[in-house]
């Protein structure tokens, strides 16, 4: 089997998510596209560990700061802050109510590029321009305007790594070795065997 197909990704689906019944709809998407759950469980973490998360990668709270400023910007708005840090301040405290405020579920996609198939599947953080065929596209209305004015973070349904590095950091945050299972889908065959041999009789 490729190499390629051990790539994991962390995904959840976030309170939104499983309030609005669309659990099945998005594990759906990502089963479809030929991924194998490795990981799955239904919690609601504590504050501490949400922050933990967002901040595994050392330069989220700039990043997500200037792509807000940025989002404004070229909306011909005016950002809350010109700050990245002022902004992520903010955003982060907003995240940790959203995802405390009942249960998300959490898990982890193994499969060839999986960190970028389940992004360009998720779709851009503000649904209000995340493409349409995406989930946070399809099944969600929020921009950073309306949930910045309402002081909350934005409501898009899911989370996804944004690298490898990230997802692999984030996959030891949320699950234990032990948790995540080891094993062969039958349809793997036909998206990584080199050879499709043994089919015709
Ligand atoms: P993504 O989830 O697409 O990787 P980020 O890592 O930048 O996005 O941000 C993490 C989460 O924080 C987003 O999914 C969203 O719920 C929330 N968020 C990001 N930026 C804002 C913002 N400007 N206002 C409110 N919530 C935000
Ligand atoms: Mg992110």
């Amino acid at each position: 089997m490729s190499e390629f197909s051990k790539e994991r990704t962390l995904v959840m689906i976030k309170p939104d998510g499983v309030q609005r019944s669309l659990i099945g709809e998005i594990i759906g998407r990502f089963e479809r596209v030929g991924l194998k759950l490795v990981g799955l469980k239904i919690m609601v973490p504590t504050a501490k560990h949400v922050e933990e998360h967002y901040t595994l990668d050392p330069v989220w709270r700039t990043v997500t700061g200037e792509k807000t400023i940025a989002s404004y910007k070229k909306n011909g708005k005016t950002p809350p802050s010109e700050d990245p840090l002022e902004i992520t301040a903010v955003i982060l405290e907003n995240l940790k109510k959203y995802l405390t405020s009942s249960p998300s579920i959490v898990m982890v996609w193994q499969g060839a590029h999986s960190v970028g198939l389940v992004r360009k599947l998720v779709g851009g953080t503000e649904p209000l321009t995340s493409d349409v065929g995406t989930i946070r596209g399809d099944f969600v209305i929020d921009s950073y305007e309306m949930s910045d004015a309402d002081g909350r973070a934005i409501r898009n349904l899911t989370h996804a790594s944004g690298s490898v590095e990230e997802a692999e950091m984030e996959i030891k945050h949320w699950f234990s070795e032990d948790e995540l299972i080891k094993y062969r889908l039958v349809g793997e065959q036909i998206l990584y065997d080199v050879n499709l041999d043994g089919k015709l009789e």
